[in-house]
């Protein structure tokens, strides 16, 4: 296949291209969505997990604490097999200023935000972990989230009213004819081949990359501004509840319980390039002294894995330089380019957050029905993501419930996060790719306290097994993935981490002797 013909071309695989995508399929509109790499793998899947209830910004970003009080609320009702309801609380540590907590109960009114006080006794029953020195707590409906499995529901919705869903496909240029955006030239990042598309209309939703793709169509001053911010996950489940330092947002001040681990962040630094991922010792440092002050002890506990993700901070360049990112709103931004520039059949829509992906798309989608001039209503606040049809949030019980019925019958490939040979292969098979990081987001293979030492040449096996890579291509595979987990690992290493990581290596280097595997194998 060397060209394809789609009403809509989206660009970006992340939550809002993925929700884009899912809102015009609802719509009836025939669409493809491309993104570069896999699904999910740019800051959608470089996030900190928290389905924000809109606290963190109701003294600071009315706007944007605004979208997050009313989106809330509906992405808990239509994605709710991605959702786990933690509940949340902002907390007065012994370093915070106590006068910002009555602030903040009035940004809670003024944005309607339903928050309550608790006594500090019973805050700390629900937390035991917490700092005994907090002064006062308050309950808000923070919850954590699930982005991959989100983005890949809507992804599913989408294929099945009959969208295309591209990964792997870069937008190399785009097409212009006259005045207006009519397709684009992908690359396949795998294999290289290249593929022209015929669009009707081009949404570009690539987050922290749009003033690359405006370029493309020959648009200047599209001002994203990538605050990079890094986040370390913690072996176990410090806590249960999303925890907030209840300050002006700063960096180190939220702890989120995802699955089986809970993740400190985060920080937020200008960068000049949003592909510029780099962890400093620094950072780290940094990041888990502001544990402490949550949590005491927060240091002594096991720091599994660090990575950096880049917001796409949305700053209209004729409005002049904010100096601070976190200065920045985290409202998004709708350019539509006929207005804008005189370019017609191209939107950008950029900046946000994860948790108002619902709200982007359909201002968006409105967009372009009003510049396409038809009327097709947006319909993704009553209609659920395929998985979340019963409308039950997620515990975190549910696997270890399901291995319980399949204990006898199903063996166990990676212990950490309970995963079976069965619903590997099954995984393998519907992905249809060859990478094992993909299929580590898409069940979390590998990303509990042994970092994918047990399981993972176990799973290595198993893709070979079912006949998705031969000998060679296992072994490539596998050391791309130890290649990959090691990226995360070493800025953290030291105490029970290290050991783990010497282990692995001992079993990897020194049993396996991963560097010299077979070239070549018989499938
Ligand atoms: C450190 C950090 C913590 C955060 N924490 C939270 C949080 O807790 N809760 C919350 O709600 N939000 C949070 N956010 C914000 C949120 O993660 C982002 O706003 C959101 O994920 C952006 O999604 P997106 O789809 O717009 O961008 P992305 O997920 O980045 O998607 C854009 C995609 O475009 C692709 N792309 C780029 N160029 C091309 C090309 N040429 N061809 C094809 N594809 C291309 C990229 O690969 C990328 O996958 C956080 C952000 C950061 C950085």
């Amino acid at each position: 296949m060397t060209s394809l013909r789609t009403e809509i071309l989206v660009i970006g695989g992340g939550a809002t291209g993925a929700g884009v995508a899912w809102d015009a399929a609802l719509r009836g509109f025939d669409v493809t969505l491309v993104e570069r790499h896999d699904l999910a793998e740019g800051t959608s899947g470089r996030f900190h997990g928290l389905l924000h209830s809109g606290a963190r910004y109701v003294v600071k970003d009315h706007d944007a604490a605004v979208e997050c009080v009313e989106e809330n609320p509906i992405v808990r009702r239509v994605a709710a097999d991605c959702i786990e309801d933690t509940g949340g609380l902002f907390v007065t540590t012994p370093d915070d200023d106590e006068a910002y907590a009555e602030r903040f109960l009035e940004g809670c009114g003024n944005t309607g935000l339903p928050a309550e006080e608790i006594p500090v006794a019973a805050a700390l029953r629900r937390e035991p972990r917490l700092n005994p020195g907090i002064k006062r707590a308050f309950a808000v409906p923070d919850a954590s989230v699930d982005v991959w499995k989100t983005v890949w529901a809507l992804a599913r919705g989408v294929q099945a009213h009959g969208g295309r869903v591209l990964p792997y496909q870069a937008v190399i240029a785009l097409h212009r004819d006259g005045n207006a955006v009519t397709g684009a030239r992908l690359r396949n990042g795998l294999t290289g081949e290249e593929l022209d598309v015929e669009a009707g209309f081009t949404i570009s939703a690539s987050g922290a990359w749009a003033a690359q793709i405006a370029q493309m169509a020959g648009v200047q001053g599209v001002g994203v501004v990538p605050g990079k911010g890094i986040m370390i996950a913690m072996n176990h489940r410090l806590v249960n509840t999303v925890i907030n330092r209840c300050t002006m947002p700063a960096d180190g001040d939220i702890l989120v319980p995802i699955r089986t681990v809970s993740v400190i962040g985060t920080t937020d630094i200008h960068t000049a390039d949003p592909d510029e991922l780099a962890v400093t010792q620094a950072e780290v440092e940094q990041m888990l002294d502001d544990g402490e002050r949550l949590v005491p002890g927060f240091r002594e506990a096991r720091a599994l894995r660090v990575w950096a993700g880049v917001r796409p901070l949305f700053q209209d360049q004729k409005a002049g330089q904010v100096a601070d990112t976190r200065d920045v709103t985290r409202s998004h931004a709708l350019l539509d380019h006929l207005e804008r520039d005189g370019l017609e059949r191209f939107l950008t829509v950029t900046g946000g957050k994860m948790t108002t992906y619902r709200l982007m798309a359909e201002h968006t989608v409105d967009a372009m029905c009003r510049q396409l001039g038809v009327e097709r209503p947006c319909r993704t606040s009553e209609e659920r993501l395929p998985g979340s049809e019963q409308a039950e949030p997620y515990h975190l019980g549910a696997r270890l419930r399901a291995r319980d019925r399949e204990l006898q019958s199903e063996q166990l490939i990676c212990e950490c996060e309970l995963i079976s040979r069965r619903r590997l292969e099954e995984t393998m098979r519907r992905r249809g790719t060859t990478n094992l990081d993909d299929i580590r987001r898409s069940l979390r293979l590998g990303m509990g306290p042994c970092q994918g030492g047990f399981c993972i040449y176990r799973a290595t096996g198993i893709l070979h097994g079912v006949g998705r890579l031969d000998g060679a291509g296992a072994s490539r595979s596998l050391v791309d993935f130890l290649q990959e987990r090691w990226k995360g690992m070493w800025p953290i290493l030291y105490g029970d981490q290290l050991r783990q990581a010497r282990f692995d290596d001992w079993v990897f280097q020194g049993l396996l002797d991963v560097e010299h595997l077979p070239e070549s194998a018989p499938v």
